[in-house]
């Protein structure tokens, strides 16, 4: 163990014990851990949440006038009403859950887009999108007949909204853009871009996977259509996400999946009848997640979520100085990265072999395409080395890294 490995600094000193995993040896050696992007690891206090929710309330909800039946669905509906509120949404009933971001986009795409997207029409997204936010829409297209078009990046690989202007027609009909780039941070000027498409009519789409442990997400002053994320990229469980829709969209979207819950009453040939939010959520739900989700807005809104958006956009801007001071190192995007997340290659080497390199100091990133092939393409190389940061993130373990890709 190195002298700097044992030191922590800022944020990350006071909650750094709050995470098991982190207090654990890997190969002898503590974990660095800079795949934040890709999932967070979780504090105690989600996971006491969770493990306390099993062994007093666990039951099924809406379904019995039983203690536990009750506690279970009282947990559940005060779920709902937290993420309302950590969105600032207007009602309840604007937020569904789901079991991830890549669920939620479905659903837009699938039951939203398809009330609004008709052949012709086109379905704009930018070029720095998620597989998880360019196949929904792509499948979108090819079943109505639209054309997908795309916003080009600058060569810094940021998106402006003049790059969205630009591919405005009198045909499109809907756009999808992440909030946060999950490649290299860039924030992208959502709220700028839903004003100029609402002026065309155009519905908005917004992907904040990358965004909402890092920032306050107002939904209302965005006036993102639909907004989606997972619990686990902020502080909380796989398997839950949510969609945030706006009431009188989510009265015409169509639901993924039918079945119990969804409905007061079904029969063999009737009218269904169900309404939002239950519509989209058939089957019992995933109430621990629900009740880990809103664990993990409570910590982060303990810490203050402008606060460790700072934090981690500090980590990053040194991450990406002390690596361009090197030399023969690039790190993609502007200057200065403005969100938690950097991207670089060191030039000759595969980003994967720097990945195992790094990972023998104990220093996990992530390398390769990240799930954004295209935009990756279009940088011209073959993937990157991704270096992402979270609250227990510390200067220290910057500066070990930089000097592990110095060492490579
Ligand atoms: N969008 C972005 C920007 C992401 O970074 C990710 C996850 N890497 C997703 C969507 C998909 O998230 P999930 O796998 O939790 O559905």
């Amino acid at each position: 163990m190195t002298p700097e490995q044992t030191t922590l600094s800022g944020l990350a000193r006071d909650v750094r014990a709050d995470f098991p995993i982190l207090v654990t040896d890997l190969d002898g050696k503590p974990p660095v851990y800079l795949d934040n992007a890709a999932t967070t690891q979780i504090p105690r206090h989600v996971l006491d949440a969770m493990y306390n929710y099993y062994c007093n309330d666990n039951s099924n909800v809406g379904r019995g006038v039983h203690t536990l039946g009750m506690r279970a669905t009282d947990r559940f509906m005060r779920s709902r009403e937290r993420v309302r509120a950590f969105l600032n949404a207007a009602e309840a009933r604007e937020i569904v859950f789901t079991k991830s971001a890549t669920e939620s986009v479905n659903l837009v795409a699938q039951g939203f887009g398809t009330q609004v997207v008709s052949d012709g029409d086109e379905v704009l997204i930018s070029g720095l999108e998620h597989h998880s936010n360019l196949l929904p829409w792509r499948r979108l297209c090819e079943r109505t007949g639209a054309t997908l078009k795309v916003a080009t990046v600058d060569e810094h690989g940021e998106l402006s909204l003049d790059s969205f202007r630009a591919k405005i027609t009198e045909r499109t009909r809907l756009i999808a853009v992440a909030h946060v780039s999950n490649v290299q941070g860039t924030v992208n000027p959502v709220r700028e871009i839903v004003a100029e498409a609402h002026g065309h009519g155009i519905f908005v789409v917004v992907d904040g996977a990358q965004a909402v442990a890092h920032r306050s997400v107002d939904v209302r002053d965005i006036d993102a259509d639909f907004y989606c994320f997972s619990a686990h990229k902020m502080y909380g469980p796989h398997g839950t996400g949510v969609l945030y829709g706006k009431a009188e969209h989510f009265e015409r979207t169509e639901p993924l999946l039918l079945g119990g819950g969804m409905a007061p009453i079904a029969s063999y040939d009737g009218p269904l009848v169900s309404v939002p939010p239950l519509r989209f959520e058939a089957g019992s739900p995933n109430i621990a997640g629900m009740v880990g989700i809103v664990a993990a807005m409570d910590y982060l809104d303990d810490l203050g979520r402008d606060e460790v958006g700072k934090h981690d956009a500090a980590l990053a801007v040194r991450a990406a100085e002390g690596l361009r001071a090197l030399g023969g190192i690039t790190v993609y995007g502007a200057q200065v990265p403005r969100g938690g997340i950097i991207s670089f290659n060191v030039d000759g080497m595969n980003p994967h072999d720097v990945g195992s390199h790094l990972n023998s100091f104990g220093i996990a990133t992530r390398t390769g395409v990240h799930c954004a092939s295209p935009f990756i393409d279009s940088l011209g190389i073959i993937g990157s080395v991704r270096a992402s940061f979270g609250v227990y993130n510390s200067m220290e373990e910057v500066e070990l890294l930089i000097a592990s890709v110095k060492t490579a």
